[in-house]
């Protein structure tokens, strides 16, 4: 009889699929140094067996509108340099890539873009970043832009509109160019219109379902049934799990988990940790309050706050009754489905 923690070691030996990292933003916080992921989050990644991970363009607001493209580049350009400096490190920008990087056991990373500021409102802009690697997009953070709107930190108010026309254009060249849309953070308005302007899965990569936190930026049960219906995949968020510090448990991510699951099945649920709290750490007192204020707090989880803790959630969802295929899914197997059919 194996223990528990054999177990988790098989589930693991085939790596996990995170779909949501802001690690170009901290790698931008850190520009003077070099080597950092190597010395900040390569031992981590290990811990956990992080194989893939989608690693997100994100820019603050100070500097938009006129920066926001050069602040993109400059996280690509940083981001570059690491992944060259480090072996263990791979960009993938295609299915091939993908296998080729689990067969080399080396981790992988997927250049996504969380708010399409940096394209200004140049849709032409966005063949651009896709030669740079760009293979997931969602078009907003909580703010709004030239290509539509954000979901607010509160459960009501968040702008009632959809996309704007250059938002449409983006959804049909993310199409054209095999660019994997992402409806997180995006208002309700946009959620639907994307689902009616295109075929191909939607995914969201990282959020929680509004039944344990009612705020407009996480999910309903009628978008988590819209996700399901196009054959998607929707990331479990370790920073929203709860409002109240007391509930923001291990336990309740698993049940975020589980009410997806039991809404569209386990092929339509897959990790999108967003662990921050290392962004969290580096900023300034008055930045941070600034930003809470402004958006919300988060409640990081002592069980799962970096990717090193990652063995205790399938610890936990071994303890609740999943077995291995439906864990292995969740670890890896909905993610790699859904990005073989769109790359
Ligand atoms: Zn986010």
């Amino acid at each position: 009889m194996n223990t528990i923690e054999e177990k988790v070691s098989q589930l693991h030996a085939g790596r996990l699929v995170d779909m949501h990292f802001d690690l170009p933003l901290g790698l931008f916080w850190n520009r003077a140094r070099r080597n950092v992921i190597a010395t900040d989050f390569l031992p981590e990644l290990e811990a956990g067996n992080i194989g893939l991970l989608g690693v997100a363009i994100y820019v603050e607001d100070k500097y938009l509108p006129d920066q926001a493209l050069r602040i993109a580049l400059d996280q690509v350009a940083i981001l570059h340099t690491e992944v060259e400096a480090t072996r263990r490190l791979t960009f993938c920008r295609s299915f091939a890539d993908i296998q080729r990087a689990q067969a080399q056991d080396r981790i992988g990373f997927i250049l996504t873009m969380e708010g399409a500021e940096p394209l200004g409102d140049d849709p032409h802009l966005l063949q651009i970043f896709h030669q740079l690697g760009l293979r997931m997009l969602s078009l907003t953070h909580a703010r709004t832009n030239a290509a539509a709107s954000g979901g607010i930190f509160a459960a009501a108010g968040s702008p009632s509109d959809g996309l704007t026309a250059f938002g449409r254009q983006l959804i049909a060249e993310c199409d054209r160019l095999g660019i994997l849309l992402d409806l997180a953070h995006i208002n309700a308005a946009g959620f639907e219109e994307i689902c009616t302007l295109t075929n191909r899965p939607v995914i969201v990569s990282h959020t929680n379902v509004r039944r344990f936190y009612d705020v407009e930026r996480n999910i309903s049960d009628d978008q988590i049934k819209m996700i399901g219906a196009r054959g998607g995949v929707v990331g479990i968020n370790a920073i929203l799990v709860s409002a109240n510090k007391k509930e923001a448990t291990l336990d309740r991510y698993i049940e975020h988990i589980e009410h997806v699951a039991n809404l569209i099945g386990i092929d339509g649920v897959g990790i999108g940790f967003d662990f921050c709290e290392f962004l969290w750490r580096q900023m300034p007192v008055v930045e941070r309050e600034e930003l809470e204020t402004k958006l919300t707090r988060p409640q990081f989880l002592p069980e799962l706050s970096n990717h090193s803790q990652a063995r205790n959630v399938t610890r936990k969802l071994i303890e609740r009754g999943f077995n291995d295929k439906e864990i292995a899914k969740f670890l890896r197997g909905n993610w790699l489905r859904v990005l073989q059919r769109a790359l």
